[in-house]
């Protein structure tokens, strides 16, 4: 006869008893987790938001990437558990450390997070160091550039973009001194009293402008050349004569300018009037100062007005205007054209920029 194996009747109470706590306490912290798992959280995370109790708050919020990285370790203040719901998470050293002190140096939430997307880990220091209160401002600038900080702060004009904008075009530095010197041909190159060529630079295909829209023998690069022969042709089929007065100059035929000026006015007016060997922009082959066939004075001839209104077709753009000066260092040339393409001389046309500004906007990475 087999033995039925049967508990006794308050055995069995005892143990229906001790399955009911079993599920009623495993049941609902795990259907909580499921929860903030569905809710993205891994899994160690979910169970440490049960456990520090925040269940009810989190799981009616966004999934915080902040807290999902965090939540375990021992430098997270869990009553903070707000603030870092609006941090937003950037995957680079230290960030809790760093974000934390960024906290206690009473950095708005949104300085913080525009600190973490924007700033280098060598910029952290100087924000522990001073409170600095407008640092979001200057990070709401495009053009913002680390680097050029303390020149901002010492250059500031009361407009952050205008100083972010101005620095990062050297105005803030002296004319020819501490320029950056490139050897490298390009139709965007920018060359101005901070920025000039080297020994080295070549325009790597002079081209002599067709005789019917110069007098003199004048080279351009190619394409320029092409560009504005098209314009002087077009321009002439409308009524109106415009002829290239000079175009390139070597680095020779500047120094002697240079020199023939110097020795005859002196220096404040070669400062004033005549660029200085390697930072003139008829090295490059792109600019062109031009002429009308008809009148002595380019301001005072028909062509003057034309050529402004229809010089971005053919990729030039008004250089040195009047309303610029303070920008492009240049006194007024309504005579001196560059080439930039028909691209960033149509934007520069519309937006009534000079090429510093657009240089520093788009260009200067
Ligand atoms: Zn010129």
């Amino acid at each position: 006869m087999k033995k039925k194996l049967r508990l006794k009747l308050p055995f069995r109470i005892i143990l229906t008893v001790l399955a009911i706590i079993l599920i009623v306490t495993l049941y609902f912290p795990s259907r909580s987790i499921y929860k903030l798992m569905k809710h993205d959280y891994s899994l160690l995370s979910s169970i440490a938001i049960y456990r520090a109790d925040l269940y009810d708050e989190l799981i009616k919020e966004d999934y915080s990437k902040t807290i999902d990285k965090f939540i375990r370790n021992k430098d997270f203040d869990i009553d903070d558990y707000e603030t870092y719901l609006d941090i937003e998470y950037y995957d680079r050293p230290n960030f809790l450390t760093n974000t934390k002190k960024l906290l206690e140096k009473k950095y708005t939430i949104e300085d913080i997070n525009k600190i973490n997307a924007k700033l280098s880990d060598e910029f952290y220091q100087k924000l522990f160091d001073e409170y600095i209160y407008d640092i979001g401002k200057y990070l709401d600038v495009q053009y913002f550039k680390e680097e050029n900080f303390e020149r901002y702060k010492a250059y500031f004009n009361g407009n952050y973009e205008k100083t972010i904008l101005y620095v990062n075009i050297d105005l803030d530095k002296e004319d020819y001194t501490d320029t950056t010197i490139t050897n490298e041909f390009s139709n965007t190159i920018l060359i101005n009293k901070h920025h000039g060529i080297g020994e080295d630079f070549k325009v790597p295909d002079l081209t002599a402008i067709a005789s019917d829209c110069t007098e003199d023998e004048n080279y351009m690069s190619k394409e320029a050349a092409e560009a504005f022969e098209k314009m002087c042709r077009d321009a002439r089929k409308q009524g109106y004569d415009i002829l290239a007065n000079s175009t390139y100059r070597s680095l020779e035929v500047q120094e002697g300018t240079w020199n023939y000026y110097l020795n005859l006015y002196g220096i404040s007016y070669n400062n004033r009037y005549v660029t200085k060997p390697g930072y003139s922009e008829h090295h490059t082959g792109l600019a062109v100062d031009i002429k009308s066939a008809h009148s002595a004075v380019f301001k005072n001839s028909k062509e003057y007005p034309w050529v402004l209104e229809n010089c971005y077709k053919y990729g030039f753009i008004h250089r040195y205007p009047e309303s610029k000066v303070s920008i492009t260092g240049i006194s007024s040339e309504t005579w001196h054209f560059r080439y930039v393409g028909e691209e960033i001389a149509k934007y520069i046309y519309e937006n009534g920029l000079s090429y510093e500004e657009y240089y520093a906007m788009f260009l200067d990475k």
